[in-house]
């Protein structure tokens, strides 16, 4: 492992700094969430992605061929830092970009690939993803939303539910039961929706954190095209690994946690507790000491992850760990800052004695829902165990 960075990179780390400098759009209360909602937040957030990608700096990694730029891991990775040191917004097509757009590049055709993957890094087609249903979460293969091919067309009926950004959504990469009579992981197809189809309802949800980050689908005799089945019929569990793989990394990001540490730290040694600096508090000082601990092992695992992809290594159960880790350690961290803010640290976003503008009661209650989305952290522990460790299925 070399920890040293070539002056090539050093290079390319000021010049994306300085163009963040230029071009980072003013902020505002809401870029520091993922979440979107009204038309004009979610019309910011496509020009904010577009004016990325035609930076060069979205998904930098893909090949020319499909709209990339063939970048090594390390100008992929020194890049992605860059954007979270600079606290730039999200990218609102998040799925589009680091999940079907991967997927679709192992497991789709030519005419997809060439259909989809242009207007997934311009923000122009936005993606959600159509996988849990009610009684199907963790247990994702027992999915029942059904699909009956008939013709040169899939007729789909049943129901999703917790799909992130469905409400604005363009298209929904989906799994659907095309085999009732198969073993459940044998009888799953993966299909592409077009949102605007009739016969689709979305209902918002409210989270907790009073946004509306995801939705119930539901769909009654909704015709979906033969061709956007991608990968072979009934063989959709394989394709939908792929993606469940790309987004537990999307979702373990080490710069976003040691950021967030950096917050925490820079409220300890500001703020008072008990009539001196919170950091000079013994117990607190071991809280502190405990978080950073983690982080700084989190940093190294992905340093270890980083060496494993520079050196074309498969990824092993990496992607669970990052997971696993860093959505906990968030949500612990958010917890902490909350108690170093002491009283009025709980207080929401709208409350008169806010603090910090209420982010880190809301961070505390959206980590909540990270350790839970994407796979619980039962889940990726059963991973970790059974498929990394070598133990007995449960
Ligand atoms: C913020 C957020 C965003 C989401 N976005 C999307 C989205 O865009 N699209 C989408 O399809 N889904 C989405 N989800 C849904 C998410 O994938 C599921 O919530 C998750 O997989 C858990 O499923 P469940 O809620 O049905 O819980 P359940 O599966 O019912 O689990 C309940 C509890 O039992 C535990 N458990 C279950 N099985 C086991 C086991 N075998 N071993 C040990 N413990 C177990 C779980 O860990 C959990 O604690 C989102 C969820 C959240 C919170």
């Amino acid at each position: 492992m070399d920890l040293s960075y070539t002056p090539e990179q050093e290079a390319t780390r000021k010049t994306v700094r300085a163009w963040l400098k230029q071009n980072l759009p003013k902020r505002d209360r809401n870029d520091e969430t993922l979440e979107y909602g009204d038309a004009a937040r979610t019309a910011k957030a496509k020009a904010w992605q577009r004016k990325l990608y035609q930076a060069g700096y979205v998904a930098m990694g893909w090949p020319k061929q499909y709209g990339g730029h063939d970048a090594d891991v390390m100008t992929q990775t020194i890049v992605n830092e860059e954007l979270v040191l600079a606290r730039a917004p999200g990218l609102i097509g998040m799925m589009g970009v680091q999940m079907v757009g991967p997927t679709l590049m192992k497991w789709g055709n030519e005419e997809q690939k060439q259909r989809y993957l242009p207007k997934i890094l311009t923000a122009d087609e936005i993606w959600c993803q159509g996988y849990s249903e009610p009684g199907s979460g963790s247990d994702l293969a027992s999915l029942k939303t059904r699909a009956e091919l008939v013709g040169d067309e899939f007729i789909i009926n049943g129901q999703k539910v917790w799909t992130s950004s469905a409400q604005f959504a363009d298209w929904m990469f989906c799994l659907v039961r095309t085999d009732p009579a198969a073993p459940k992981h044998r009888g799953i197809s993966y299909v592409l929706i077009d949102m605007k189809t009739p016969g689709i309802t979305v209902r918002p949800l409210i989270q907790m954190t009073g946004d509306a980050g995801f939705n119930e689908v539901f769909f009654e005799d909704v015709r979906v095209p033969r061709k956007n089945l991608v990968g072979e019929l009934n063989q959709g569990w394989q394709v939908a690994n792929s993606t469940l793989a790309h987004e537990r990394n999307m979702l373990g990001s080490t710069t976003r946690t040691q950021q967030m540490f950096n917050g925490v730290l820079r409220i300890a040694q500001t703020r008072q507790r008990y009539g001196r600096r919170a950091a000079d508090d013994p117990v607190m000082r071991q809280r502190l000491a405990d978080v950073q601990i983690r982080v700084e092992a989190m940093k190294l695992h992905s340093y270890r992850q980083l060496t494993d992809a520079v050196k074309g290594r498969p990824p092993g159960i990496g992607a669970s760990v990052n997971k696993l880790v860093s959505t906990e350690l968030n949500h612990d961290m958010a917890s902490l800052a909350i108690e170093l803010l002491g009283s009025y640290g709980p207080l929401a976003r709208n409350a008169k004695h806010v603090n910090e503008r209420g982010i880190w009661p809301w961070e505390f209650m959206f980590t909540l829902g990270m350790i839970i989305g994407g796979g619980t952290s039962q889940i990726q522990k059963n991973i970790i165990s059974e498929r990394g460790l070598g133990m007995p299925r449960q």
